[in-house]
């Protein structure tokens, strides 16, 4: 019989958990090993299991608390050629925001054009999106743009439905959270996410009725989908189903390295 060192999962992974061959492949390939694999300890988990994380551009390794480092790492080993042709697939899918290719401007597709020159604020011109600067920093200076335009757009739109039910806004934070849209606080704290400044206008109208119907009900009761609706000239639930088709692909730009 074969003794393995039972070694009980800590919490941070040690930095020898993925196998050799796999890190250099990923390597190989590109990739930043320990950050295109990741291990995720999982309580709840029966068995180790593989899944992509096509929103972070990743793969999780979900591993049971009472699996060992060893398993984890025989388990990648075995899996090596799913998770290479999974991060393949990410990738495939992926668009990185720079010239030549289009970003979604409230819905309407926008080609990315550079100005050549060296200053000048991000504009969006009909079709187009133009950007100044070093090609490498298109990325992040469209993102910015974006996000600056989601704030903008979220804002005064929050505050208007806002007044109209007669509640107070403490404050609006726009950020990038991978699980949701928006989300509203006890302490009436409104966080969006910026991608919401690619979807159509009447999706982005939605959300924003959303988080400020949350002002007065906490819950998704009836009561609360029927100000959300109150609150929006857009359909709700067609703006539901909307995000649950369309609404990853928001998720399939970016900006390389940030
Ligand atoms: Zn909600």
């Amino acid at each position: 019989m074969i003794f393995f060192k039972r070694e009980k999962i800590k919490d941070a992974p040690p930095p020898d958990w993925m196998p050799a061959g796999l890190a250099s492949a990923l390597a190989e390939e590109g990739y930043t090993p320990h950050e295109a694999v990741i291990v995720r300890q999982n309580s709840r988990a029966r068995r180790l299991s593989l899944r992509a994380d096509v929103k972070k551009r990743r793969i999780v390794l979900t591993l049971p608390r009472s699996a060992t480092w060893l398993q984890a790492r025989e388990f990648a080993q075995q899996q090596q050629r799913w998770i290479l042709r999974h991060l393949t697939e990410i990738a495939e899918q992926s668009v990185v925001i720079g010239a030549g290719e289009y970003v979604p401007v409230l819905g309407v597709p926008r080609k990315i054009v550079p100005t050549g020159k060296l200053r000048g604020a991000v504009r969006c011109e009909g079709d187009y999106l133009y950007v100044s600067g070093a090609p490498e920093h298109h990325a992040r200076r469209i993102r910015d743009y974006l996000r600056g335009e989601a704030r903008r757009e979220i804002s005064w739109r929050a505050r208007e439905k806002a007044d109209r039910i007669g509640k107070k806004i403490t404050r609006i934070r726009i950020g990038d959270p991978h699980s949701r849209w928006g989300s509203c606080s006890a302490r009436g704290v409104l966080s969006f996410s910026w991608r919401l400044y690619m979807a159509p206008q009447e999706m982005l109208d939605y959300v924003v009725a959303h988080e400020v119907a949350h002002l007065q009900h906490m819950d998704h009761s009836r009561a609360f989908w029927s100000l959300c609706q109150e609150l929006t000239e857009s359909d709700v639930s067609k703006c539901r189903k909307w995000f649950k088709m369309e609404g990853a692909k928001l998720f399939s730009y970016y900006g390389g390295v940030s």
